[in-house]
């Protein structure tokens, strides 16, 4: 398995504040980080570079993203919003928790640029597995809006590359979150699936008006909400039954896989409850597709357990055993009300085909 990294990813400088809300706030005594920062995806590094599945990785350098490349997804007047936005020599908000700052221009073009690097490798038949660690996310950002920490949409620009190829491309994104801005790129392509397993949190903000549920879904679109509290058991019939079958069906023979680890049972932002042994199954199971494929980083932001659960999904896409113990493994797997959750996701898609 190869991974990508790009040095310019780390200036992207979100500053800090309330949590993910910039600024100073009087009452606060001490401010925190921006939940996405450059020292989240250094551990993540580390955690691969040191752990004991470091032996089966290699490590590429990625490149920068050129303006063609980015306009594949995204409007031209949009990305001109954004790179104005990034010149305007102080820290800005695009909308309410994305900020842009002097070095983000620069990350933006080497995430977006480091998962077409990873494309490239496993298009040149030099690995089958490629995996873009890289900030910042991607997958919330639509054609002409940004949004959730994300202003160019890595996954769905390495999915609409390889569908220029003549791939037939599938999305699988196990973010905590819905990947709108995926589901957004690709509204009107039937020939490229989009699956997103996620929590239910309905829609957010002016930038975020999808709701994420199945009445988006349909035959090239696939959402599958879980229920809050839902763990390792919801994730892995979330997968085995439904999305992968999908996957299966639709006929894909390229996967890109938005890669986040904020569904983690001590993430701030998500309220699931995935181990790092629900994430080591999670790899094996995209493994078990034996499928090309590019992962995109994605969220992930209690960054110590995050990168114990980077390395533990890296154990099962590569196939050791365990390799790693998960000291902090004691919420309790919820699993009531997976039932419920998936029987929804199918009708809701199979209703709307129907429509
Ligand atoms: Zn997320």
């Amino acid at each position: 398995m190869e991974l990508f990294w790009h040095d310019a990813c780390l200036e992207h400088d979100t500053g800090e504040g309330l949590w993910e809300l910039p600024g100073r706030w009087e009452w606060l005594d001490a401010p925190e980080p921006h939940p996405e920062n450059a020292a989240r995806l250094r551990t993540f590094r580390h955690a691969l570079t040191h752990g004991p599945v470091a032996p089966h990785l290699t490590w590429s350098t990625g490149r920068f993203a050129t303006d063609e490349e980015l306009a594949r997804v995204h409007s031209d007047a949009y990305l001109a919003h954004v790179y104005k936005a990034c010149h305007a020599g102080e820290r800005v908000s695009l909308e309410t928790n994305t900020v842009v700052g002097p070095g983000s221009w620069d990350a933006i073009r080497a995430a977006a640029g480091t998962a077409l690097a990873a494309w490239e490798a496993v298009e040149s038949g030099r690995t089958r597995l490629a995996y873009a660690l890289v900030r910042p996310p991607g997958h919330h950002a639509q054609r002409s809006l940004a949004d959730g920490y994300c202003m160019v949409n890595n996954a769905a620009l390495v999915a609409e590359t390889a569908r220029r190829a003549g791939r037939r491309v599938a999305v699988l994104d196990w973010d905590v979150h819905h990947g709108n801005g995926t589901q957004d790129v690709f509204r009107d392509a039937e020939d490229v699936l989009t699956v997103s397993v996620h929590m239910r949190h309905g829609p957010w903000g002016v930038n975020h008006k999808q709701t994420g549920g199945p009445e988006e879904s349909d035959g090239a679109n696939l959402n599958i909400e879980l229920s809050l509290g839902a763990g390792d058991t919801a994730y892995h019939r979330a997968l085995t039954e439904v999305a992968l079958p999908a996957i299966r069906a639709h006929g894909a023979d390229f996967l890109v896989c938005a890669s986040g680890f904020d569904g983690s049972a001590f993430d701030p932002n998500g309220r699931h409850n995935l181990t790092a042994a629900g994430y080591r199954g999670i790899g094996r199971e995209v493994a078990a597709l034996d499928l090309p494929t590019v992962l995109t980083q994605e969220g992930g932001y209690l960054r110590g357990y995050a990168a114990l659960c980077l390395h533990a999904l890296v154990e099962g896409l590569v196939g050791t055993g365990p390799l790693l113990d998960d000291p902090l493994a004691y919420v309790p797997d919820e699993t009531r009300l997976v039932d419920r959750d998936l029987a929804r996701a199918v009708t809701g898609r199979a209703a709307r085909d129907r429509a």
